[in-house]
């Protein structure tokens, strides 16, 4: 398969009374497998509805959206909730973690809602989920007894969980500290690296130099496109803030997380 994602043309319009909100003006993509694409551009240049259509969240005005091969742009709305579970992994700046509920049981819920059940042992791929981003032995804690970066790392074995072939994060570092954000980067690209293509949104240059190319949207569009050259490596920068004096807290996850907690992982 040559492409994973390949837009035509996409719009969204939102109607609000008598304005027309043209969010999305006619967007085309191609993305192939294994990419890892940062999305830029202003606030309310269209970027979360573009990755509310790529993720099947939401429905386009018009155009095409072919995904993995397949056209979805006309599909029914189950049908559509149909690929968004097996197929795409989503991550919020926000976690949108239930509060008052373990880890583990939050990296579940998308199992218990397939309808289909394709998944046997819903606990234990999401066990499986948890180890793969580093928090394993801390799947029954709830999310309010946890730092930002482990809320956000639940939400990614969450997005896990189904095995989807491709992760779409919205902002997954916009509300942590600048080295959490680096060890959620080396999360991304430790996925990538195993072959998840993942598109991330992010309004930091820095953030997006852990991705391998960058698109920017501006007013709707995509006005620009093109490889990152200079490419980072968070775990290597992670090693250096390490070796450097700004701990932060004296917790130890970040040195766990290079030490290999995920990197004998395979997916299931
Ligand atoms: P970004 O993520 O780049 O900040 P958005 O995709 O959220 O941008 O928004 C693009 C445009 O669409 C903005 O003008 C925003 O106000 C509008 N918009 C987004 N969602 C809605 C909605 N549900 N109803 C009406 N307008 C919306
Ligand atoms: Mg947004």
């Amino acid at each position: 398969m040559e492409w994973v994602i390949e837009t035509r043309g996409i719009t969204r319009e939102y109607q609000l009374g008598e304005i027309c909100v043209r969010a999305l003006r006619g967007v085309d993509l191609t993305v192939r497998p294994g990419e890892f694409v940062a999305v830029m551009g202003a606030s309310g240049s269209g970027k979360s509805t573009l990755m509310n259509v790529l993720g099947c969240l939401d429905q386009p005005t018009d155009g095409e959206y072919v995904l993995e091969g397949r056209d979805v742009s006309q599909l029914s709305r189950n049908e559509y909730a149909e690929i968004r579970n097996q197929r795409i992994g989503f991550v919020f700046q926000t976690f949108n973690l239930l509060p008052r509920t373990s880890a583990l049981e939050n990296v579940e819920l998308p199992l218990l809602y397939d309808h289909a059940e394709r998944v046997r042992d819903p606990n234990g791929a999401a066990v499986a989920a948890l180890e793969r981003v580093g928090l394993a032995e801390r799947m029954h804690h709830q999310p309010n007894e946890m730092s930002g970066g482990e809320r956000q790392r639940v939400a990614i074995a969450r997005a896990l969980v189904n095995n989807p072939s491709i992760v779409l994060a919205d902002e997954p570092t916009g509300n942590l500290d600048s080295r959490t954000s680096v060890e959620i980067m080396s999360v991304l690209q430790e996925l990538n690296d195993q072959r998840i293509t993942i598109l991330l949104v992010t309004h930091e240059p820095d953030i997006a130099q852990y991705a391998k190319r960058i698109v920017v949207m501006r007013d709707g569009r995509l006005v620009s496109d093109r490889p990152v050259w200079d490419r980072r490596s968070a775990v290597k920068d992670l090693e250096s803030m390490a070796g450097s004096d700004d701990l932060i807290d004296g917790r130890d996850d970040v040195r766990g997380l290079v030490g290999g907690s995920m990197s004998g992982e395979v997916r299931q």
